[in-house]
C-alpha cells in the first residue's frame, strides 16, 4: 500500500445513547485504546445532548469528539439549531456534514453541504463530508455521475489549501442501515472517484494537478462490521471507516478500531 493518508476510525451514534450510556461507551473505547501503539484516528459522534458528557470521559485518550451536524451560522434567531461556535466551546474536533438521512429527512442540499463546509473550515473543525447515490440512482448507471456532482458542488468557494483538513467518506445510501454492503473493489473504485474529482476540480486546464487532493483521507462507510472491514481496508483508496450501527457496543466498535491499527502499521505515516 503507498498512501501516506491518514486513517480514521469514525463512528456515528446517530438518535442513540441516554447520558450515562454515552459515558459508558466512550469510557469502554478509552480503556481499550489506552497505551496502544499504530491508532488509528478515532473519532465518535454523539447526539448534541451527549457531547459535553462524552468530551469529559474521553480526555486524554485517544478517542476524539465529532457532531453529527451543525448549523453554518455563528448564532442568530435559528430555533433548534446548534453552530459550530458551541462546538467548538464543547472541545468538538470533527463534525460529520452532508449525511444522507440530513440529505433525506432534513432537507440538507449540495448548497448547504458547501456553506457547512466553509463554516467548519473557519472554526478549524475537520468536515467529514458525506456523497452517496441512492439505489435508484446506482441502477439508472448515475453513480459516478451523482458522486461527481455532490464532490464538486461541496467543494465551491473553497481555498485549495483547505484540502489538508477536509475528510470525505462514500455511504451509498442503499448500504446504510441495510445490512447490505458495497463490494469492497467497487467501494475503492468510488473513493478514487471522490479523489480524482477532487483532483479535477483545482486542477487548472492541461497544468499540474493538485497534489494536495491526492492527500485527502477517504472513508468508506454503509454497514461496516467487524466481519467485512479488513477487505475494505486493504484496499489502497479506503483510508478508514464511517460507521453507524456497529459504533453503538465497545466490542465491535474496538474491534474496528483494531482493523484500523493494522492499516496504520502496513503505513507507518499513515496514523
Ligand atoms: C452511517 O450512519 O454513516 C452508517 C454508515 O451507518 P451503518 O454503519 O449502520 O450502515
Amino acid at each position: 500500500m503507498s498512501t501516506q493518508r491518514k486513517t480514521i476510525i469514525a463512528g456515528n451514534w446517530k438518535m442513540n445513547k441516554t447520558m450515562g450510556e454515552g459515558k459508558d461507551l466512550v469510557s469502554a473505547i478509552a480503556a481499550a485504546t489506552k497505551g496502544k501503539a499504530d491508532l488509528p484516528e478515532v473519532v465518535v459522534c454523539p447526539p448534541f445532548t451527549l457531547i459535553h458528557e462524552v468530551a469529559e470521559a474521553a480526555k486524554g485518550s485517544a478517542v476524539k469528539v465529532g457532531a453529527q451536524n451543525m448549523d453554518y451560522r455563528d448564532e442568530g434567531a435559528y430555533t433548534g439549531e446548534i453552530s459550530p461556535v458551541m462546538l467548538t466551546k464543547l472541545g468538538v474536533t470533527h463534525v460529520i456534514i452532508g449525511h444522507s438521512e440530513r440529505r433525506q429527512f432534513f432537507g440538507e442540499t449540495n448548497g448547504t453541504v458547501n456553506l457547512r463546509l466553509k463554516a467548519a473550515l473557519k472554526h478549524n473543525l475537520v468536515p467529514i463530508v458525506c456523497v452517496g447515490e441512492t439505489l435508484d440512482e446506482r441502477e439508472e448507471g448515475l453513480t459516478d455521475a451523482v458522486i461527481r456532482r455532490q464532490t464538486a458542488a461541496s467543494l465551491a468557494d473553497i481555498d485549495e489549501t483547505d484540502l489538508e483538513t477536509i475528510v470525505y467518506a462514500y455511504e451509498p445510501v442503499w448500504a446504510i442501515g441495510t445490512g447490505k454492503t458495497c463490494e469492497a473493489a467497487e467501494a475503492d473504485r468510488v473513493c478514487a472517484l471522490i479523489r480524482a474529482t477532487v483532483n479535477e476540480f483545482y486542477s487548472k486546464g492541461e497544468g499540474p494537478k493538485s497534489s494536495a487532493a491526492d492527500q485527502i483521507p477517504v472513508l468508506y462507510g454503509g454497514s461496516v462490521k467487524p466481519s467485512n472491514i479488513a477487505e475494505q481496508l486493504a484496499l489502497p483508496n479506503i483510508d478508514g471507516s464511517l460507521v453507524g450501527g456497529a459504533s453503538l457496543t465497545a466490542p465491535d466498535f474496538v474491534a474496528l478500531i483494531e482493523a484500523g491499527s493494522k492499516r496504520v502499521k502496513l503505513t507507518p505515516s499513515g496514523a
